[in-house]
């Protein structure tokens, strides 16, 4: 999908975004450091994909920028500043290095977020499935998308008028933060266990 049309489902999403949301792409001749397939750096509040931009490509990095930062006026001097090369490295940086190291900003938080952005696309009448998104399960130690859909329940619709940033200051439902605490701890105590010693 163009990123023109990409920009214009986020921002009607996600409506904070719209003043300072940068959508680029990496041609097949950028050299990737770390395999990724699109990256978000909160510092510019840009969304850079290495492989073909896709709706649920798009929402999977939009939720690693909200909620967005307070000020935009900053987000938009520095995305001023760091143009090119210089900013494509300061990318790989702050972006990639998230996604190398596992579960970080992927938590409950993020979940949470990426299915309040899959509910207003579809109400927005963009079809997108929740495996289009690339979260949730054994990747990210996660429980399946679908059961964390199911226990955040219909508050995507009861708050789909609120910011992101008002979104985080209620506690999502005991339920979502409980299932994806236990699955959490249980991988991270399985991954304690020497290779060796898990038969
Ligand atoms: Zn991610």
């Amino acid at each position: 999908m163009e990123l023109e049309r990409l920009h214009d489902i986020a921002t009607t999403v996600a409506p904070e975004l719209r003043d300072t949301l940068r959508l680029e792409c990496r041609g097949d001749d950028w050299a990737n450091p770390t395999d990724c397939i699109a990256f978000a750096t909160r510092l510019t509040s840009m969304v850079v994909f290495i492989e073909t931009p896709s709706v649920g490509l798009m929402l999977h990095e939009v939720g690693h920028l909200l909620p967005a930062i307070a000020c935009p006026e900053t987000v938009q001097k520095m995305a001023s500043i760091w143009t090119g090369e210089k900013a494509t490295a300061a990318m790989v940086r702050s972006g990639c290095s998230d996604l190398a190291a596992e579960w970080s900003g992927h938590d409950a938080a993020f979940h949470r977020r990426l299915l309040h952005l899959v509910h207003r696309t579809r109400r927005h009448g963009v079809d997108v499935a929740l495996a289009d998104v690339g979260a949730g399960g054994l990747h990210y130690a996660a429980p399946p998308l679908w059961v964390l859909d199911e226990l955040l329940g219909d508050e995507p619709l009861r708050l789909s008028l609120l910011s992101f940033a008002s979104i985080e200051s209620i506690r999502a439902p005991h339920e979502f933060t409980n299932v994806f605490d236990d699955c959490r701890q249980f991988h991270e105590k399985l991954r304690s266990v020497p290779r060796e010693d898990r038969r």
